[in-house]
């Protein structure tokens, strides 16, 4: 069934560590009907990673460039780092009637609410902030320093969670995507979206 012919676009953002990759990995593993945007970084890939893949990894002038040229639907700075999310694939693939999943930090997320307010924001949370720090630490790509400036970024974004639509505990990953699916689902049963 479908009355609206654009697609939505779905936001999953949360602190870092809390397992929006992980999840977004089992939706995708589960064949979810959601379309997933390839984010661009100046970061350097980690090992395994590839380019086009996992992240388009770009230089920071290439990176500025492509704000400057308006291609981001929204960016960030996070850890020393740019992230940034490419508007033409999200527009077009909205506009072709298939729902978009961003997998986005807090920052970036509240930027799209600012230009897209009528898209589902979903809030992934840490069943607790040790919890978190144990999920960063367990993943053994960052260092002591970078764990504790996550770490720090991460108390701060759980208090934004108020500008989200939906929280859904990280508690085990199947019922993250169960809440999630189930959210989606009715989003596109809303009458007011029809
Ligand atoms: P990581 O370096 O661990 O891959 O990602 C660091 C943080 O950046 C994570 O919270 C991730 O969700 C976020 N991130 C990834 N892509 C984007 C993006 O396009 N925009 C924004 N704002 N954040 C992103």
């Amino acid at each position: 069934m479908s009355f609206k012919e654009k697609g939505l676009l779905v936001v999953l953002s949360g602190p870092s560590g809390v397992g929006k990759g992980t999840v977004c990995k089992a939706l995708r593993n589960r064949g979810t009907k959601l379309q997933y945007s390839i984010s661009v970084t100046t970061r350097k890939p980690r090992e395994g990673e590839i380019d086009g893949v996992h992240y388009f990894f770009r230089t920071r002038e290439q990176f500025q460039q492509m704000i400057k040229n308006e291609k981001l639907l929204e960016w960030a700075e996070y850890v020393g780092n740019f992230y940034g999310t490419p508007i033409d694939y999200v527009r077009q693939t909205l506009d072709g009637g298939q729902d978009v999943i961003l997998e986005i930090e807090v920052q970036g997320a509240l930027q799209v609410k600012r230009r897209f307010p009528e898209a589902l924001f979903i809030f992934l949370a840490p069943p607790d902030l040790k919890e978190l720090k144990k999920r960063i630490i367990g993943r053994g790509t960052e260092t002591a320093d970078l764990i504790e400036s996550r770490m720090t970024v991460a108390r701060s974004e759980m208090e934004l969670m108020e500008n989200y639509n939906y929280v859904v505990e990280n508690d085990q990953v199947d019922h993250a995507c169960d809440r999630i699916e189930s959210i989606v689902l009715a989003e596109h049963c809303r009458v007011d979206r029809l």
